[in-house]
């Protein structure tokens, strides 16, 4: 029987990826994920068989993986970022559990779009954050607001993640409405498009002027607790020492 690792490649680059998610697709007879994310890897594992599948055809994915897994293969699942936040590894694990198989998953984690972004903007997560997804497609809409609101008037600083898509393209300004209850209309927001990534673009605007940028699926959007400033371009919040 072959083992199962959930790999979170990281971001994009070979430099952002850790030693063990290197290892581990180095080590697998065959490499299983989402198109985009097989894309930005598969020129650094020329040696490797890939099998590719679509967006949102996760739970086929690890059915697959778990078949080739009972045939001998050793199978790198990979997901972008980590693989445990918003990626792969919970549904690897459940199908796994579900089958009552007794295949070994191990979970490999990676550096997660929050960070990613975090660095090219400067140091916005200083403090206590929270990390949100704006997609519907698991979570009802009043909940995803509740924890918006939560989050908002908690003064944390708010990560979002899947902050639009075709079909959620006002999501991202609900967000912002909700966030504009309790914080300055001047808060920083960094909206980072690509991070890690050879076309990575970045911007750092304020909740005011935030609808002038585009954001799309491969955006993350970091928005400022009420200490977060800019300055030379870096946004910045204090975790409150004195320098
Ligand atoms: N497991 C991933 C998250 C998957 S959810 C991780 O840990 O990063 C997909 C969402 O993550 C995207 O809609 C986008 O909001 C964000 N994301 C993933 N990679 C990104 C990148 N390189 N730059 C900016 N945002 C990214």
């Amino acid at each position: 029987m072959g083992r199962i690792f959930v790999v979170g490649m990281g971001p994009g680059g070979l430099l952002d990826m850790t030693p063990r998610a290197r290892k581990a697709i180095e080590d697998a007879n065959l490499v299983v994920g989402y198109n985009t994310y097989i894309n930005l890897i598969q020129d650094y594992f020329p040696d490797k068989q890939f099998i590719r599948s679509g967006m949102t055809r996760e739970v086929e994915r690890c059915r697959l993986v778990l078949e080739k897994a009972l045939e001998g293969y050793n199978v790198a699942l990979v997901s972008s970022g980590d693989s445990g936040i918003y990626g792969m590894a919970g549904i690897m694990l459940e199908v796994v559990n579900k089958s009552g198989s007794v295949v070994d998953v191990e979970v490999i984690p990676g550096i997660t779009a929050a960070s990613a972004a975090a660095a090219v903007l400067g140091a916005p997560l200083m403090h206590d954050f929270a990390v949100i997804s704006l997609s519907d497609l698991m979570t009802p809409w009043e909940l995803i607001c509740k924890r918006i609101e939560c989050a908002a008037q908690g003064d944390f600083v708010i990560c979002l993640y899947n902050p639009k898509s075709k079909n959620r393209s006002d999501y991202i300004n609900i967000a912002r409405e909700i966030v504009l209850k309790y914080r300055d209309s001047k808060t920083p927001v960094g909206i980072v498009r690509n991070a890690g990534r050879p076309d990575q673009a970045s911007v750092i605007t304020t909740l005011e002027d935030m609808p002038d940028n585009e954001i799309d699926m491969f955006t993350v959007v970091l928005i400022g607790n009420s200490q977060t400033y800019t300055e030379n371009g870096r946004m910045i919040t204090p975790r409150g020492y004195d320098v």
